[in-house]
């Protein structure tokens, strides 16, 4: 089967599930997204597309987006980062405040929220958040190749409203000496970063890096090692799914990370880079049948990396 062939079985396969799972309603912007959407594309080291579904319509990427400031913040300081934030599973839920007190105020791993927070913070460097927001965006419109990629206001102003839990992690991780600009400063980039609408096709593009070693396999712009590269995948394996990574690595096989948005990027290391969105998550906050998506097309392509 070709990869088009592939992704219109999974696409069809998807058609009984869709509109399983519940949007994520604690962020009153994203609750009024249908769950019935699935877009999924992919391309190739080689730069062949496919595509199926709603792969041209944007969502609101939310967490993904801490792949994108975890690289830029490895370019940025290095090995220097891991004594702010781990890099293990972290087995509880993507907000927990117990486990970052029960740590002592350094996050389990980079792709959890408080982690998220920290690496927002080691970018932002007492610099003006609206300066690191245009550098973040400006980072996904040069890895997606497309310059209309920009920040859904409304998401962002919502999560603002509402997002007095990850004010408490931000405050938390303020009281311990692990975030260094003030809270409200990190919390607007970190809500401005979420709020990045992308579509799969898009998403699916930005992430190439990740399958080629750190260089973009079409325009060979350099945009991390080969090691972070490796490391980038490996903790999206660990950690890109939060409390439920070990059931993706299961199922699925591919690193990948999820947002409450409803998107996944996965990697197929040396092959592809996929994007799926489907707006209803299961209870750890991925979306539900994305991650049946891509269970159907690593079955059908034998691209698990075990
Ligand atoms: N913006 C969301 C939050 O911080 C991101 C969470 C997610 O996508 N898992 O709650």
């Amino acid at each position: 089967m070709d990869l088009t062939d592939i992704l219109a079985t999974v696409h069809r396969d998807m058609q009984a599930h869709l509109g399983r799972g519940r949007v994520a309603d604690y962020i009153p912007a994203l609750a009024r997204v249908d769950p019935k959407h699935f877009g999924i594309a992919l391309i190739t080291c080689h730069g062949q597309h496919a595509a199926a579904g709603d792969s041209a319509i944007p969502f609101s990427i939310q967490s993904v987006s801490k792949l994108f400031t975890l690289t830029l913040a490895l370019e940025k300081h290095g090995g220097k980062l891991w004594k702010r934030v781990g890099h293990e599973s972290s087995g509880s839920s993507f907000n927990s405040i117990v486990q970052l007190e029960q740590e002592q105020g350094i996050p389990r791993n980079p792709l959890i929220n408080a982690g998220a927070l920290v690496v927002t913070d080691a970018l932002l460097e007492s610099g003006a958040p609206a300066n690191l927001i245009t550098h973040i965006t400006a980072f996904m419109q040069q890895l997606a190749d497309d310059p209309s990629i920009s920040v859904d206001p409304e998401v962002a102003t919502s999560e603002g409203e509402t997002g007095f839990r990850n004010a408490s992690l931000a405050n938390f991780l303020r009281a311990y000496n692990n975030l260094h600009s003030p809270v409200a400063d990190v919390l607007q980039v970190y809500f401005n970063q979420c709020a990045l609408r992308m579509n799969c096709r898009q998403l699916a593009r930005a992430g190439l890096f990740l399958a080629n070693a750190g260089i973009d396999p079409l325009n060979h712009t350099h945009i991390t090692t080969p090691m972070r590269a490796r490391r980038l995948n490996a903790l999206m394996m660990t950690c890109g799914h939060y409390d439920a990574s070990g059931d993706v690595a299961f199922r699925v096989g591919l690193p990948g990370k999820s947002g409450v948005g409803g998107g996944i990027l996965a990697i197929a290391p040396g092959r592809a880079s996929i994007a799926v969105w489907s707006p209803g998550l299961n209870p750890a906050g991925n979306s539900l049948v994305g991650q049946m998506a891509l269970e159907r097309l690593a079955a059908l392509t034998g691209w698990s990396v075990f």
